[in-house]
């Protein structure tokens, strides 16, 4: 076992008030995600379906095939590799290309097809012979924006004629200009400064309506009021479509007020549980203890690939220089990089040339690294109470049952917080186990 000095390093960190911790930036990791994103995320639950009308029949179909698209367009979407529809597009599609068009609240987790799906929508119903904005999709940031317009400019690349203008902020259009592209993707603030202030285009001749990222967008000041200022201003006929990876009630509160006489499609994710985890804790006397046993762990830990959690940037960045210190190999994630440099290590991480990866809250929800099957909570997660945050614990930590490959957690505890971790214990009803860091044998 490979003994350790610890760096002649500031220990009381852990009680500093500018020490910051890391808020998970929704937009930041809906964007990571898009921009590491391989393929669709499977699910194995059904999709649920509810429609505005009971009565009326219910369409699913297999191939694109079936969807009647123009010639051009199928053309795009077979450029992109996709052979048939993902679970969600087999149900969404037929609703969203339907005559007469039917609006639409759709939620699933990221990376199940939701964009591809609107993108399509907007592409079939846009006509490339009329000069003017017909479609319109808000997104939350410009970022956002971009990764759509980019899937816009892909799957319509045989669509000639058709282009898309960026409605954000940086953006700016000389005055009296007519805007002649057909397709504006932007933030809910830019739109509404164009639409009112600037009459640049006519919001009634918008045929489709997307609300994208509807959890990400509530969670931004003044997006839910602007989104409704911009509804409002439409023409019954427009087709208003929304999107969401996430459903609590604000999300769906707000959805119903955005989209009349919804069709509504769900498909749940797979849970996360801990089941397959085994979970071990390792008492330690002060915080250079943990340190200590980390270290001690750390041959056995790097078998696999592993991520450890800090509560703050600070702790984070102070572990990352004592281990690279003391000649390991680790990256740092956390947040105060750019959303590009956080992707850019995170593929690294992935591609496997980093075995273990330092992070803060920023990492630990949304963002799927499959390979992982070591968890550290360097710091046990707390809110600002210094309770438990049980969720985080699941996040960090909890597999999804149907692709859970079996994983490992340890927990550095300094003794006075031994009673936070019983707390977690009782509250997953889940045994986590004493482990001596000095006997490694004991781990099963
Ligand atoms: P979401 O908007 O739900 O996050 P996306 O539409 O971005 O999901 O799709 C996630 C990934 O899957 C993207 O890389 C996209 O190109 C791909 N994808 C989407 N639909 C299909 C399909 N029908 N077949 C294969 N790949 C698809």
């Amino acid at each position: 076992m490979k003994t350790t000095t610890v760096p002649d390093l500031d220990f009381s960190i852990h009680n500093a008030e500018e020490d910051e911790e890391d808020v998970v930036d929704l937009a930041a990791n809906s964007l990571l995600n898009k921009l590491l994103r391989q393929s669709l995320v499977e699910s194995s639950h059904k999709v649920e379906v509810l429609q505005k009308d009971p009565k009326s029949p219910l369409y699913s179909v297999k191939t694109f095939e079936e969807l009647r698209l123009k010639e051009e367009l199928l053309k795009g979407i077979y450029a992109m590799g996709f052979n048939r529809p993902s679970k969600i597009q087999e149900m969404a599609l037929p609703m969203m290309l339907a005559h007469p068009p039917q609006n639409l609240i759709a939620q699933s987790q990221s990376g199940t097809g939701k964009t591809a799906a609107f993108v399509l929508a907007m592409l079939s119903r846009v006509n490339a012979l009329d000069l003017f904005p017909q479609c319109l999709c808000l997104a939350p940031t410009y970022e956002l924006a971009l990764q759509t317009g980019r899937v816009v400019e892909q799957m319509g690349r045989f669509c000639v004629d058709v282009q898309v203008m960026y409605a954000v902020r940086g953006n700016p259009i000389p005055r009296s200009t007519d805007l002649t592209k057909q397709i504006i993707i932007g933030t809910p603030g830019t739109v509404l400064h164009w639409f009112f202030k600037r009459k640049l285009f006519d919001l009634t001749k918008i045929r489709v309506f997307v609300l994208d990222e509807a959890d990400v967008m509530i969670d931004t000041q003044g997006f839910s009021d602007q989104s409704i200022r911009i509804q409002r201003a439409l023409s019954p006929g427009c087709q208003m479509l929304l999107f969401s990876a996430t459903f609590e009630d604000s999300v769906w509160q707000f959805a119903e007020r955005i989209i009349p006489d919804p069709n509504v499609i769900k498909l749940r994710r797979e849970e996360l549980t801990l089941d397959n985890i085994r979970q071990y804790y390792v008492l330690c006397e002060e915080p250079k203890d943990k340190y200590h046993a980390l270290c001690n762990i750390y041959g056995g830990i790097t078998i696999g690939q592993a991520i450890i959690f800090c509560q703050t940037r600070k702790s984070a960045k102070w572990l990352t220089v004592a281990m690279i210190q003391d000649g390991h190999q680790v990256a740092l994630l956390s947040g105060e990089l750019t959303v590009d440099q956080r992707a850019c290590i995170l593929q690294s991480f992935r591609d496997g040339k980093e075995k273990v990866l330092i992070t803060t809250n920023v990492c630990a929800r949304g963002i799927d690294v499959k390979q992982v099957t070591i968890v550290v909570n360097f710091d046990l997660p707390v809110n600002q109470l210094e309770e438990p945050d049980y969720e985080t614990y699941l996040h960090r930590i909890g597999r999804t049952g149907r692709f859970g490959k079996k994983g490992l957690a340890f927990n550095m505890i300094e003794v006075n917080k031994l009673p936070l971790l019983m707390k977690i214990q009782d509250h997953f009803n889940s045994s986590i186990k004493q482990l001596d860091p000095e006997d490694l044998d004991e781990i099963e």
